[in-house]
């Protein structure tokens, strides 16, 4: 079945976002949760650039270690810092969001944990012949949206980082719990975990919870 999108333009921080949803199962509360999440994502950005430097403090290496297997050597660091500039420079300028409902992709592969949606060899097809790619727009999951605007907004910089800086996945061994406490699969390699969008994510996440022992969702 062909899907119809309603478009919702909304501006952040004088940026304009368009929302797209399928026609009749969206609410303003759904639009404005995604202009949420873009601001949020700014912020934690613009948080997070100062911390990525050769002499990071503690809780900001233990997190760069986490999610990069690797020690913050400067060379680790510029690549990190390069990545998360150009998602940050990315979101603050005008883009599209769509918003749906994973669990009737057609194709969807069920991962080890709920809430998140990932490409699988790249693309993913939905039943409307919607074929995501890394080159798309950002796809959101409207039960994630709904119920963990956390998990939202790391969600979303996953799919910044795969749409601006070309960013891979790498199965369960490069997509983190839920909860950000490990990957769900271990063996990962630093080479790919430089590469991998849930790392930089959950680097920026965990960065967060490094310098404000909390996250905040405007
Ligand atoms: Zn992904």
């Amino acid at each position: 079945m062909k899907r119809i999108y309603n478009g919702h333009k909304v501006t952040v921080n004088g940026v304009q976002i368009n929302v797209k949803m399928v026609l009749g199962f969206g609410s303003d509360d759904v639009v404005q949760r995604a202009q949420r999440i873009v601001q949020t994502a700014q912020g934690w950005l613009a948080a997070t650039l100062p911390e990525v430097t050769s002499q990071m403090r503690g809780g900001v290496a233990s997190a760069f270690q986490s999610c990069f297997v690797k020690a913050p050597d400067p060379a680790a660091v510029s690549t990190v810092r390069s990545v998360l500039t150009t998602t940050n420079n990315s979101i603050r300028k005008a883009h599209g969001i769509k918003i749906r409902n994973d669990d009737d992709a057609y194709g969807y592969v069920s991962l080890s944990f709920g809430g998140r949606r990932h490409l699988t060899n790249g693309m993913v097809f939905y039943d409307d012949g919607d074929v995501i790619t890394k080159l798309g727009e950002i796809h959101l999951d409207k039960n994630t949206v709904k119920n963990n605007m956390t998990l939202a907004v790391i969600t979303y910089i996953h799919e910044a980082t795969h749409r601006f800086v070309n960013t891979n996945d790498h199965g369960d061994q490069g997509y983190f719990k839920n909860d950000g406490s490990a990957f769900c699969a271990p063996g990962i390699t630093w080479q790919k975990a430089l590469d991998n969008a849930d790392s930089y994510a959950f680097f920026v996440y965990k960065t967060m919870l490094a310098k404000y022992k909390s996250v905040i969702v405007t």
